[in-house]
């Protein structure tokens, strides 16, 4: 009876050893086997996107989020290093005038254009930004050259543009940066004595500093990278907030706050309310969450962006070390594709399910 039992007892604990072993190698598979190659976000600006706009606008936009994503895309497929997809994607997003970063950068209360940009590497926590550029192409590209070249992370204004002559780096004249848009949206702002988050002048700062929702959009651009070697990179680069007071800056050249990556844990660039993301670090906030939790990227992002931050200030994009890909915001719009090696390939502006062509 007792060798009976004993059997029974060893049958039962054996099963027990059994399926848990099952779900330890079930778990491991889910994040080594499942694991794309590669995957890449990014943003071209949070805020209140009217469902209402015009088609042909919303198409432009969809048209030209599907041209930067796939240039990451097939970057990352040919075997491109984060680093470089991230510069090489803002870059072009910085060409394009639709967005708040380089040509169509919005204007200063001066009705001046002083941009901000960062760029970070997930290997080594290396990092670089400008601030308050007046004459530098693609803010991006000078970002990476303070993290490369510079024994400095973050440069501002007339040393900035000391180092950017000393780089070599293309300048144009601050006319280039100018569009009818921009200076229209300027004059809206300053008629209502507002300080604005990009397009339409419909999005401005309350007293208390957060975003009023009514009817406008940011600009800003921002791309987060896992590459095929497992490195994680982002970058962030914007013209700020229309009617900005000279000299201010925002969260889009501050490390934790507008862009961060550690390949433990994930890459994010934000788009938003600037003074809001500096305040509660939002970026490295969302890294730490997962680094002491072990939450993942779209929980620790969910509990940054939908507890932390206000309805309107904004959103992230982030790719973690394991290739989740998080696109989190709190304003009823985001400009925003993703894609990754197992074939993921969006477009969307407004909420999770839509995949736009
Ligand atoms: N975060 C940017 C800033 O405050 C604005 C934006 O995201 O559009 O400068």
């Amino acid at each position: 009876m007792i060798n009976h039992i004993t059997t029974l007892v060893l049958i039962a604990f054996s099963a027990l050893m059994l399926t848990t072993a099952c779900e330890e190698s079930s778990s491991m598979e889910n994040t080594e086997t499942d694991r794309p190659e590669y995957a890449i976000a990014l943003h071209g600006g949070a805020g209140v996107i009217s469902r209402d706009i015009d088609d042909e606008i919303r198409q432009e936009y969809v048209d030209a989020l599907h041209e930067a994503i796939r240039l990451g895309r097939d970057m990352l497929e040919d075997g491109a290093e984060a680093l470089d997809v991230v510069e090489q994607v803002v870059r072009l997003m910085e060409d394009n005038p639709l967005f708040n970063a380089g040509k169509g950068a919005v204007m200063t209360n001066e009705e001046k254009f002083e941009l901000d940009s960062s760029i970070m590497d997930g290997r080594d926590l290396s990092a670089g930004a400008v601030a308050g550029v007046t004459t530098v192409k693609h803010p991006i590209t000078l970002s990476r050259m303070v993290m490369e070249n510079s024994r400095h992370v973050l440069f501002a204004t007339e040393g900035a543009e000391r180092f950017a002559d000393e780089m070599g780096v293309e300048r144009v004249d601050p006319s280039y940066f100018h569009t009818e848009r921009r200076h229209e949206q300027l004059r809206r702002a300053q008629e209502r004595d507002e300080v604005q988050l990009d397009h339409s002048g419909e999005q401005s700062l309350n007293l208390d500093g957060h975003a009023q929702i009514d009817d406008a959009k940011f600009g800003t651009v921002g791309v987060a990278v896992l590459d095929r070697n497992g490195n994680l990179a982002a970058g962030t680069s914007t013209g700020g907030m229309t009617n900005k007071r000279f000299g201010r800056v925002g969260d889009s050249p501050i490390h934790g706050a507008g862009t961060y990556a550690n390949n433990e844990t994930c890459a994010i660039s934000s788009t938003g309310t600037g003074e809001e993301f500096i305040r509660h670090a939002v970026a490295f906030q969302i890294s730490a969450i997962m680094e002491y939790t072990g939450a993942t990227l779209n929980e620790a992002a969910d509990q940054v962006i939908n507890g932390k931050l206000q309805p309107g200030d904004g959103g992230i994009i982030g790719v973690s070390h394991t290739g989740e890909i998080a696109m989190v915001f709190n304003s009823p719009g985001m400009f925003r594709a993703a894609a990754d090696s197992r074939g993921r390939f969006e477009v969307s502006i407004w909420d999770e399910a839509e995949v736009l062509d």
